[in-house]
């Protein structure tokens, strides 16, 4: 791993405490998370790992009975300011999910979606690059260059999370957010998302929700650890996994427990 100088912070997370309804899932979380680097959430299930990520674009607002407090500082601003559109907040931090979900749409369509309703492209030359350009990224060109205008569904899981992911990189996001991006997937196309998001840590700002340790270990480089909705542990990846302050992180790691 060839992290050299610390990165700066990208999203800054302070004291927060998310609600369902009366319960409590998550406890007073403090979390700085740096840019172009990719940050793991692991821990057991249940824990909080994905109502925690949700909180950094607002997508708990569209769960009923939801409740977040606390600051989210992105850009010297806190996402939770009512004057923020979360629709805005959203295509600046994007969303991966557990299973892929491209839209009934051709491929060409579902990575030009996000551009036109955010109205990045005044011509279809220029909407035709973001969609090669985003598909390159993903590194998906070469597979669907030539059937372009066939539909989404129609590619491999695998294929269609890294459309999903050209679909989030086409409107220029500076974070991506991405929950258990591989657990629907073979470990062949698992291995190519992860080489994506190796790559793709270069310019965004990436966390990473995990259930595979093995896969925090492999693509991380900060390592958060989370146990019933309290935050254990963050540290250099390296460390956490071999030399842990917390002897709860160290049973997780060692398999003692969750
Ligand atoms: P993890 O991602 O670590 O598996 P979650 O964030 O999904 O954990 O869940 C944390 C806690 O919040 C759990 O107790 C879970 O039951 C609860 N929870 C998650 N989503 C909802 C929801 N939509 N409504 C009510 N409770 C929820």
């Amino acid at each position: 791993m060839s992290e050299t100088l610390p990165s700066p912070i990208k999203v800054d997370c302070r004291g927060i405490d998310v609600f369902y309804d009366d319960k409590q899932a998550i406890f007073d979380i403090s979390m700085p998370i740096e840019d172009r680097a990719v940050t793991a959430f692991i821990g057991p299930s249940g824990c909080g790992k994905s109502t925690f990520l949700r909180c950094m674009n607002r997508m708990n607002d569209t769960i009923e009975g939801a409740k977040v407090t606390g600051e989210i500082i992105m850009d010297g601003a806190d996402i939770n300011d009512p004057h923020v559109d979360p629709v805005l907040l959203r295509s600046q931090v994007g969303m991966v999910f557990q299973k892929p979900n491209p839209f009934p749409k051709s491929i060409y369509d579902n990575v030009a979606y996000g551009a036109r309703i955010h109205g990045l492209a005044n011509r279809k030359n220029e909407l035709d690059e973001i969609v090669e350009t985003s598909l390159r990224r993903a590194s998906l060109w070469e597979e669907v260059k030539d059937r372009l205008h066939t539909p989404g569904t129609g590619l491999s899981g695998g294929q269609q999370q890294r459309l999903c992911i050209a679909r989030a990189i086409s409107i220029q996001p500076e974070v991506i957010l991405m929950d258990e991006p591989c657990s629907a997937l073979d470990p062949i196309a698992t291995a190519r998302i992860e080489e994506l998001i190796d790559e793709l840590r270069e310019n965004y700002c990436i966390v990473i929700v995990t259930h595979s340790m093995q896969q925090a270990a492999r693509v991380s480089q900060k390592t958060a650890f989370f146990h019933l909705g309290k935050l254990i542990e963050m540290g250099e990846t390296e460390m956490i996994f071999t030399n842990p302050d917390n002897q709860m992180t160290q049973d997780y790691i060692t398999g003692r427990f969750g």
